[in-house]
């Protein structure tokens, strides 16, 4: 399969303009300027593009929404709050392919009716902040955006607005109340953003890998794309894979390819000629899947199937040397950390399960943590105000369903069992 949203990426100053321009960049706009805004909605939706952030949503249908809305202003939100464990997709889209976000945002802009557009950037992301707001002075120069774009008389703009580094404000609502200037806490839903966004505006939050789709979209059209990778969740996807292998890194495939060919074909395998024991697949949010689980295709239903998630794409390895009541406190840090406090199952279980899972991890482990953490997890999903909650329950309910063993021996020699960890 040809790169897509990685074209540039090794190219030296690929976020030049001239760079991108060279490469064929801003013929998906050329193109679009052209169009009624309905037909680029309907080539999204002939494409089969789902949302890359995680949740899988059809994003043309989000459109939609939002498009119906007889509401002005509307707002266009690229949510680069890259913070799940194990991704960094989207940085390498910022760094290395600016342009590429910047046109998709053009143009889904044009199809949505909006003038703005905002970049909401992960706050430890200061270099792609800089190459961003280079890229967009660029795009000005060139009359990509601002006023009458390319003489057209449409109007878009964008502005990049960096977080101060909380996981939850990559929840969408979250993201809204960081960037009107409030406390980062999900908000209840309905109302949705689509109607009742930004300022109360209707507002599309759309991932990085999301946006940078829909210059190619528009440019081979939504037929074409639809043929790439799976039937029921289309097009090409970029899989950033961690920990126990021997060539880590971000892979651009076609969705619906296997897990195992990803570690195996792509990531060079095991490193240090081990054996896999376990691989979370989307991200540290979603569940375990253990080495015999690995045949599974990756793509958005097809890992529901299998017992976990696609995520963000985040594919974790884990050699036969990492210890499961390790990992399952570490995450539960994270979570505890992460956890915004304004839901009680959240705040107080995130915190329980910690507890529990650090006098394990420390020697200090009773017989009945175990029916605990699994009881603890259990009052947690369904019951919070958004998916951390239940991610988090996930993650220790996942662990302890395959690796129960290992707490148990955690328990009972008062020590991890393993030789390295
Ligand atoms: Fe906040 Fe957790 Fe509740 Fe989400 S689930 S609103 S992060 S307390």
């Amino acid at each position: 399969m040809e790169k897509i949203l990685l074209k540039n990426i090794d190219t030296p100053k690929s976020a030049d303009i001239d760079v991108y321009l060279n490469a064929g960049g801003y013929r998906g706009l050329t193109k679009a300027i052209e169009l009624e805004p309905a037909d680029i909605i309907e080539e999204v939706s002939t494409s089969g593009l789902k949302g890359r952030g995680g949740a899988g949503f059809p994003t043309a249908m989000k459109w939609r929404f939002a498009s119906a809305d007889p509401k002005f202003p509307k707002y266009l939100i690229c949510n680069a709050d890259e913070g799940e464990p194990g991704t960094f997709k989207d940085r390498s889209i910022l760094e290395k392919n600016p342009h590429l976000l910047i046109e998709g945002m053009i143009i889904s802009g044009i199809a949505l009716g909006s003038v703005q557009g905002y970049i909401y950037l992960r706050g430890e992301y200061p270099e792609a902040k800089e190459i961003l707001e280079n890229s967009i002075r660029q795009a000005h120069d060139k009359n990509y955006l601002g006023n009458d774009i390319l003489g057209k008389g449409k109007t878009f703009d964008i502005s990049v607005y960096q977080g101060a580094g909380a996981y939850i404000c990559g929840e969408e609502t979250a993201l809204i109340e960081s960037i009107e200037g409030k406390r980062g806490q999900p908000r209840s839903k309905p109302p949705f953003p689509v109607n009742q966004g930004a300022w109360d505006m209707p507002t599309i939050v759309n991932n990085v890998e999301t946006l940078s789709n829909i210059p190619y979209i528009v440019e081979i059209g939504g037929e074409k794309f639809a043929g790439i990778g799976s039937e029921e969740c289309p097009g090409p996807k970029l899989f950033c894979v961690s920990g126990s292998v021997n060539k880590p890194g971000v892979y651009e495939l076609p969705m619906g390819i296997s897990l195992k060919e990803i570690i195996y074909d792509y990531a060079g395998g095991i490193k240090n000629n081990g054996t896999l024991k376990a691989v979370i697949p989307g991200g540290l949010s979603t569940p375990v899947l253990p080495a015999n689980s690995i045949d599974c295709k990756m793509d958005f239903i097809s890992m529901q199937e299998a017992g976990s998630m696609l995520g963000s794409g985040a594919v974790i390895v884990m050699d036969e040397s990492v210890c499961m009541v390790k990992v399952a406190y570490r995450a539960m840090k994270f979570f505890e950390h992460e956890s915004c406090g304004k839901c009680v199952p959240c705040r107080e279980g995130t915190d329980w399960l910690r507890k529990v899972l650090e006098r394990i991890e420390n020697g200090k482990g009773r017989d009945e943590d175990i029916d605990l953490l699994m009881y603890v997890s259990g009052t947690m999903t369904g019951r919070t105000f958004c998916p951390l909650g239940d991610g988090a329950a996930g993650v220790v309910k996942a662990l302890i369903h395959h690796f129960r063993n290992e707490f148990e021996d955690h328990i009972r020699a008062k020590k991890c069992t393993l030789t390295q960890n």
